[in-house]
C-alpha cells in the first residue's frame, strides 16, 4: 500500500464529467433556494418541506465537491486548483446566508410550528432541528441589526483575535543566545533534559513583556463586545450564550464542575508525587508539568497499526472493529508525513459515501497509533450518524470529542493492562494522568478566569498585571498544593487563543465535559460490560438529533447528577492510586 487515501469514490478528478455536473446542479439549486425565501407562498408543511428538500440536496452537493477539493488540498497544499474549488465553493454557499437566514426566520415565525412538524414523516425526523431554528430565532434580532453587528465584528473582535494570534506567533523567544517563535518554546516542556524544560520556561515568561499590553488591549476588547452583543440579543450572561449554543443546560455545567471541585485533590496528589519523582519538595513546579517518563519505546508499520487496532477494538465491538479493518483495507486514511502535506491530523466524514477519511503524519510510534484510535473514533461516530438523515449528522462542541476520546481511552487502558514492565507502565498510566490534569485542573481555571474577566469587565479596564494576578488566583483554585508557587504561568491568559473569539466564549469547559463524559462511558463500560455496547452506539447516533442530557439518557446516564461525573473522576482516582504505588 502506498499509503494515501483514495478519493476516487467521489470524483476520478476535475475533469471527471460528474464534477463540472455538480458545480452547476449546486447553482440551479442554490437559485432555487434563494427563490423560495423569496417568494414562500402556498401551505405552510409544503414551504418547510422544500425548505428541508432543498438544503438536503445543497448539503448532499457541497459534501461531495467540498470533501473532494477540500480532501486533495490537505493532502497537497499547494495544489492551485482545489484552492481556487474551495474559493469558488465558498462564494456560491455565502449567496446562501441570507435566503437562510429568511426561511428560518419563517420556521421560526409560524405559530402551527408543532402541528406542521407533526403532520408529516419527513418534518417530524427534523423535528430537533427545527424546534432549535425556533430557540436560535429567540436571540436573533432583526436582519438589519444582524448585519450591523456582524459587519462590525470583522474590524472589532475579529481583528483583536487576529491581533493575538499575529503577535503571539512573531514574538521573538531569546533561548540560548539564538532567536526562536513561541510555539518551539512552548513545546520544549516535552524535552527529557530538565535543565532545557526550566530555561525555556524562564524564556517563554521573558517574551511576553514585549507583547502584553497590546494583548490585553486584544482581551478586554473582545470580552467588551461580547458583553454588549449578549446583551442586546438578550442572553443573560456570555455563559448563557455559550450554553444555548452547546445545546446543554446550566445545571448540567454545575454538576460537571461540582464534580471536579471534589476530586481536585486527587489530581493535586498526582502532581506531588510526580514532582517527588522528579527531584522537587512540594509541588511541581509549572514547567515539569509536561515532563516525560520514559515509557514505551513500541514501533508500528502501518499495517501493523491496524492489526493491533482491529484487534484490540474487536474485544470491545465486531462494528468497530470491522469498521477500522475497512478504513486500513479501502484507503481511508493517508498516513505518512509528505513535504506540502497539512499539519496534525483530523478525520472527515463523507455521508454521501457512508465513509470517513483520515490524514495522520504517522511514524510508527505508540502515540502516533493513538492518535489513529483517535480519529477513527470520529470516523465511528460519523459511521453511527449515516443511519440519519443527512441534515441530522452535526453535533454540539462538547459531544464532539466523545468517541475519539473513548476510543484512546479503550486503546491506552489495553495496552497498559498489556504492559508488564513496572517502570514503562508507570509512564504510561502518567501519560494518561498527564491528559487528564490538563483537561481537568487547566480547564478549571480557565473557566473561573475567563468567569472573571466577564464580571470584572463592565466596571474596570485590565491592564496586564490585573490579569496576571487573576490568572494566578485562578491557578491557585485550581491546581492547589499540586503546583509550586513560585513557579506558575501568570500568561496563560495570553498564550491561549481560545480566550481571543467573539463568536465562542468559554471555549474551556466543553474540553473538560468530553474529556470527563468519554471516561464515564468507559467506567459503565466496564461495570455493564457488553450490555453497555449498543447503547453507546444509539447514544452516538442521538447526539445530533437530541439535547447532550437526552443523548445522555440514551446512554443511561444523567449527566445533569453530579454521580454520573464522580463515576467517572472515580476511575481517574485510581490510576492515580497505581500510579503513585508505582512511585515508591
Ligand atoms: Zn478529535
Amino acid at each position: 500500500m502506498n499509503g494515501e487515501w483514495s478519493l476516487k469514490e467521489l470524483y476520478s478528478g476535475y475533469d471527471d464529467p460528474r464534477f463540472a455536473e455538480d458545480m452547476a446542479k449546486l447553482d440551479e439549486l442554490c437559485a432555487r433556494f434563494a427563490d423560495l425565501a423569496e417568494r414562500p407562498e402556498g401551505e405552510p408543511r409544503e414551504i418547510v418541506r422544500s425548505f428541508i428538500l432543498l438544503s438536503e440536496e445543497i448539503e448532499a452537493l457541497n459534501i461531495n465537491l467540498g470533501s473532494y477539493a477540500g480532501l486533495r488540498q490537505a493532502a497537497d497544499t499547494s495544489d492551485a486548483e482545489s484552492v481556487s474549488v474551495m474559493g469558488r465553493l465558498m462564494a456560491k454557499n455565502s449567496s446562501l446566508a441570507a435566503p437562510d437566514a429568511k426561511l428560518r426566520r419563517y420556521v421560526a415565525s409560524l405559530d402551527s410550528l408543532e402541528t406542521v412538524i407533526a403532520s408529516d414523516p419527513l418534518l417530524e425526523e427534523y423535528s430537533y432541528l427545527l424546534k432549535n431554528i425556533r430557540e436560535d430565532d429567540r436571540y436573533m434580532l432583526d436582519p438589519g441589526a444582524e448585519e450591523i453587528i456582524s459587519k462590525y465584528s470583522i474590524s472589532g473582535s475579529a481583528a483583536w483575535g487576529d491581533m493575538q494570534q499575529y503577535l503571539t506567533s512573531t514574538v521573538e523567544v531569546d533561548f540560548g543566545g539564538e532567536k526562536t517563535n513561541l510555539s518551539d518554546i512552548r513545546n520544549k516542556a516535552y524535552d527529557p533534559d530538565p535543565e532545557v524544560r526550566k530555561s525555556a520556561y524562564e524564556a517563554e515568561l521573558k517574551c511576553y513583556e514585549k507583547i502584553k499590553d497590546a494583548v490585553a488591549f486584544s482581551l478586554n476588547s473582545i470580552k467588551l463586545e461580547v458583553l454588549n452583543r449578549c446583551r442586546l440579543k438578550g442572553y443573560a450572561s456570555p455563559l448563557d450564550e455559550a450554553l444555548h449554543n452547546a445545546r446543554m443546560e446550566k445545571r448540567t455545567l454545575d454538576a460537571l464542575m461540582e464534580a471536579i471541585d471534589e476530586y481536585l485533590p486527587v489530581f493535586h496528589g498526582y502532581m506531588r508525587a510526580k514532582a517527588r519523582l522528579l527531584g522537587h519538595e512540594g509541588g511541581l513546579p509549572w514547567y515539569d508539568l509536561f515532563a516525560p517518563l520514559g515509557g514505551s519505546d513500541r514501533s508500528f508499520t502501518a499495517a501493523e497499526a491496524g492489526d493491533f487496532l482491529t484487534e484490540r477494538f474487536a474485544g470491545f465491538d465486531g462494528e468497530l472493529s470491522a469498521m477500522v479493518r475497512r478504513a486500513f483495507d479501502e484507503e481511508w486514511i493517508d498516513f505518512y508525513p509528505r513535504a506540502g502535506k497539512a499539519g496534525g491530523a483530523f478525520c472527515s466524514g463523507i455521508y454521501t459515501v457512508k465513509q470517513s477519511r483520515i490524514l495522520t503524519n504517522f511514524d510508527g510510534s505508540l502515540s502516533d497509533v493513538v492518535t489513529l484510535a483517535h480519529e477513527l473514533g470520529h470516523a465511528f461516530h460519523n459511521h453511527n450518524l449515516y443511519g440519519n438523515r443527512i441534515m441530522n449528522t452535526d453535533y454540539s462542541m462538547p459531544v464532539a470529542e466523545t468517541a475519539s476520546t473513548f476510543n484512546e481511552t479503550l486503546i491506552m487502558k489495553t495496552v497498559i493492562k498489556e504492559e508488564k514492565d513496572p517502570v514503562k507502565r508507570r509512564a504510561l498510566i502518567e501519560s494518561r494522568l498527564m491528559d487528564a490534569c490538563q483537561v481537568i485542573c487547566d480547564i478549571y481555571s480557565r473557566y473561573l478566569f475567563e468567569t472573571a474577566v466577564f464580571e470584572s469587565r463592565d466596571e474596570e479596564f485590565m491592564f496586564p498585571d490585573r490579569l496576571c494576578s487573576i490568572m494566578l488566583d485562578c491557578q491557585k483554585k485550581a491546581y492547589g498544593d499540586g503546583l509550586d508557587e513560585n513557579f506558575m504561568h501568570p500568561y496563560m491568559w495570553l498564550c491561549k487563543s481560545h480566550y481571543y473569539s467573539g463568536e465562542l466564549s468559554f471555549y474551556n469547559f466543553p474540553y473538560a465535559f468530553g474529556g470527563l463524559l468519554a471516561n464515564g462511558l468507559y467506567e459503565k463500560y466496564e461495570k455493564d460490560g457488553a450490555a453497555f455496547v449498543p447503547l453507546y452506539k444509539k447514544f452516538l447516533r442521538a447526539t445530533a438529533v437530541m439535547s447532550v442530557e437526552d443523548a445522555g439518557r440514551v446512554a443511561g446516564t444523567e449527566l445533569t447528577d453530579p454521580d454520573f461525573w464522580r463515576m467517572s473522576l472515580e476511575g481517574f482516582k485510581r490510576e492515580t492510586e497505581e500510579f503513585i504505588a508505582l512511585c515508591s
